[in-house]
């Protein structure tokens, strides 16, 4: 090896692999959406399985809100980025979910829940993505993990640059809230003033992508930028980093890594399981009422 070579030992950037804007759909009880992963585009991206959009100002895109329905096997993380959302499950959680806060929601062996819009009226705008759990824990006890704005970590490391991290740590050593979850997930909400660039360490363990909300987005990666525009996602190639620059005046993405699961996804509906008959098991404990084990009042003699 010469020394020539060695000096080429250099941190490896992530590059683009795929950009794609997201599908209008619906969901919930007629709730307009733009889903961006778990599309025939981008089935899932390990071990992240779905990534919704939502923003509208029209309240009847999205009044309707998502009626109580099931989860067994996954995390569902809420962002708000403007309104409310109030979130009620069947073990007697409720809270309301403000502009800039997140909810990281562990379904484990089973919730079920509502998501309705805390608002008549105004802009509502957020995120919903659910992130994957190993077949270990999918049985696991429900949990919660809510965080207001002011609770979720800022990082401004030099003029045009806020992030604000709401998982994971950036260079800077900002540390996000949301420290204690299994795909040990790395999740910044980061403005970029045009110009300005961001650097973020990724584990090679680690799938990411970044959601271009605002502007438009260079991926600097081997002597190339590639661009990401606004409503779309890049999803980034391997590597130990990536480098971001903003190119509009103002830009704003999320950037999102977690820990590659690799192990079997049977996917049905509200369930996320590893095989078939684990997702027909969840169906047939949702209709038979005991899907949620620890608030499951059905056929509880308690109050005999
Ligand atoms: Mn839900």
């Amino acid at each position: 090896m010469t020394l020539q070579s060695s000096h080429q030992q250099t941190t490896v950037n992530r590059g683009v692999t795929q950009v794609c804007a997201g599908r209008p759909t619906a969901d919930g009880a007629g709730v307009r959406l733009t889903r961006v992963i778990g599309t025939p585009e981008i089935s899932m991206l390990d071990p992240f399985l779905l990534l919704d959009i939502f923003e509208s100002d029209n309240p009847a895109d999205y009044i309707g809100g998502f009626p109580a329905h099931p989860h067994r096997g996954f995390e569902t993380v809420t962002y708000m980025l403007a309104g409310r959302m109030e979130h009620q499950d069947s073990v007697g959680n409720k809270g309301v979910i403000e502009s800039g806060a997140v909810q990281w929601m562990t379904a484990g062996s089973g919730i079920i829940h509502s998501e309705m819009p805390k608002q008549q009226a105004g802009l509502l705008k957020g995120i919903q993505l659910w992130v994957n759990l190993p077949a270990r824990l999918k049985m696991s006890a429900p949990a919660y993990r809510e965080f207001d704005a002011t609770r979720i970590a800022i990082d401004k490391p030099r003029a045009g640059v806020t992030g604000k991290v709401i998982a994971g740590a950036t260079l800077d050593g900002a540390v996000g809230p949301v420290n204690d979850v299994v795909t040990q997930p790395i999740l910044i909400d980061l403005e970029l003033a045009g110009g300005a660039d961001f650097l973020q360490p990724i584990p090679h363990t680690h799938n990411s992508f970044i959601y271009v909300i605002d502007g438009e987005v260079s991926v600097i990666a081997g002597g190339n930028k590639t661009s990401v525009p606004a409503r779309s996602i890049g999803i980034l190639s391997n590597g130990e980093q990536v480098q971001l620059a903003g190119k509009a005046k103002h830009n704003r993405l999320l950037l999102a890594a977690a820990l590659k699961l690799d192990e079997p996804v049977a996917r049905g509906g509200p369930f996320v399981m590893n095989t078939k008959a684990e997702i027909l098991a969840a169906f047939r404990d949702y209709s038979r009422g005991t899907l949620v084990a620890a608030g499951d009042r059905h056929g509880n003699r308690s109050g005999d």
